[in-house]
């Protein structure tokens, strides 16, 4: 039996990984199940699965946790030290499904016991990618990509040699907003924003595609996971979401993953890595399908991604400052104190009032100096909208 542990088992990844586990009860045992404020979920999957642990992120839910968990045998436990405590527990494959840079901590740890780190929160890497990769070589842990573009590039990788990649394409739905006028972008509401046409995915994840920060920050990603120049990354508008990624080599050959819009394939993928076991996902009847469109990115309508592009060059702590600026001012949409458009324009001005901060040797990067870094960012995005309220 392979131990496995969630982190960000009640989300939308998370429940997507339980699906598969839960197909196949007698290869799998579960270690740590770990969430937020579902509560109910979140001991309902314990239940299940016959966790030997379940963590809420939130001390104050520890009571109802312990509650819903009454008479099981499972313990319960709550806050930050509760979840590195349980990214601890040796497991041979740990999914990193948190949203956000509160997922850095926890997959940190989990790296630290050599285990195999699949890994979905992808703010993390943003955030931290250099010290999460030191720390992966340093314990001799394997991190797997969970997106669904870049598990298309690991897969297309395989028995290739990384010195003959000419480039490597990413492809974006373009999201909600992707045939509208320019001008109506800045009146976009939060309902139009958490619409996504193609996947169903977390509610800031699926605001983030709207805005093509979600593909800013696969960008970093990309630059992070592959050892290929920055300028060899490409982006591409596919509406259809089916080709995930390309990987064109020196000999002028393209090879593109083509699958379903469904996170239990890259999910799957990682699970049964390196081998290549059985997923329930639709299976792709291209005829029906008809034709698959690709356009260039506009970047008007999206600047997240020429501030993808702003944030590889400038190094160092700058994707720290990058992913906080991006969840406080995602956080001031959804709260209705800023519009859509003004989103990039926050995040713009928080980077160009840290930069001299930021830049930094990657080689001696700390988790303490990214959670500063992360802090100063949230700080200084707060006071933006502040000042642009009054
Ligand atoms: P989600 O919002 O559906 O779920 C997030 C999970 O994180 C929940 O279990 C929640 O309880 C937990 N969580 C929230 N705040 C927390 C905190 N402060 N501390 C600890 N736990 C906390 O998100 P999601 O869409 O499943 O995305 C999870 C991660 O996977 C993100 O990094 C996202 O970018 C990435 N990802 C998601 C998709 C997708 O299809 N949803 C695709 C690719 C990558
Ligand atoms: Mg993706």
């Amino acid at each position: 039996m392979r131990r496995v542990s969630i982190f960000g088992a009640t989300g939308s990844i998370g429940q997507s990984a339980i699906d598969l586990i839960a197909r196949e009860p007698d290869k799998y045992q579960v270690v740590a199940l770990t969430g937020g404020r579902n509560i109910a979920q979140l001991a309902r999957d314990a239940r299940a699965l016959r966790a030997e642990v379940a963590v809420t992120a939130f001390p104050e839910y520890l009571g109802d946790l312990q509650a819903a968990l009454a008479g099981s045998g499972i313990e319960a436990t709550a806050g930050e030290a509760a979840l590195i405590e349980a990214a601890d527990r040796p497991a041979d494959w740990i999914l990193s499904a948190i949203v956000g840079a509160a997922g850095l901590a926890p997959g940190l740890r989990a790296l630290q016991q050599g285990t195999t780190l699949a890994l979905a929160n992808k703010e993390s890497l943003v955030a931290a990618g250099p010290l999460l990769m030191a720390e992966a070589r340093k314990y001799g842990a394997t991190i797997l990509p969970v997106d669904s573009e870049h598990s298309a590039i690991f897969q297309a990788l395989v028995g290739e040699d990384i010195a003959k990649v000419e480039r490597i394409i990413i492809t974006a739905s373009g999201g909600a907003f992707r045939d509208w006028p320019l001008e109506k972008l800045a009146t976009a509401s939060l309902k139009q924003a958490q619409t996504h046409p193609n996947w169903d995915m977390g509610q800031r994840i699926t605001i983030d595609s709207a805005s093509m920060f979600n593909k800013a920050l696969e960008v970093i990603e990309t630059n992070e996971y592959f050892d290929i120049r920055p300028d060899q990354i490409e982006v591409i508008v596919h509406p259809q979401s089916m080709v995930h990624a390309l990987v064109g080599f020196v000999d002028g050959g393209l090879m593109a993953h083509v699958g379903p819009a469904d996170m239990r394939h890259a999910i799957g993928y990682a699970l049964h890595w390196p081998e290549r076991g059985h997923v329930p996902v639709e299976r792709l009847d291209l005829a029906k399908l008809g034709k698959l469109e690709f356009r260039a990115p506009d970047e008007v309508r999206w600047p997240a991604l020429r501030l993808a592009r702003e944030v590889i060059e400038a190094g160092g702590l700058t994707g720290a400052t990058f992913n906080a600026a991006k969840e406080v001012a995602l956080d001031a949409f959804i709260g209705g104190q800023i519009g859509f458009m003004h989103m990039a324009e926050v995040v713009e001005e928080v980077l160009n009032r840290t930069s001299s901060d930021n830049r930094l040797d990657n080689a001696v990067i700390t988790l303490d100096m990214v959670r500063k870094t992360d802090h100063l960012a949230r700080q200084t995005a707060k006071d933006i909208i502040r000042q642009r309220q009054a």
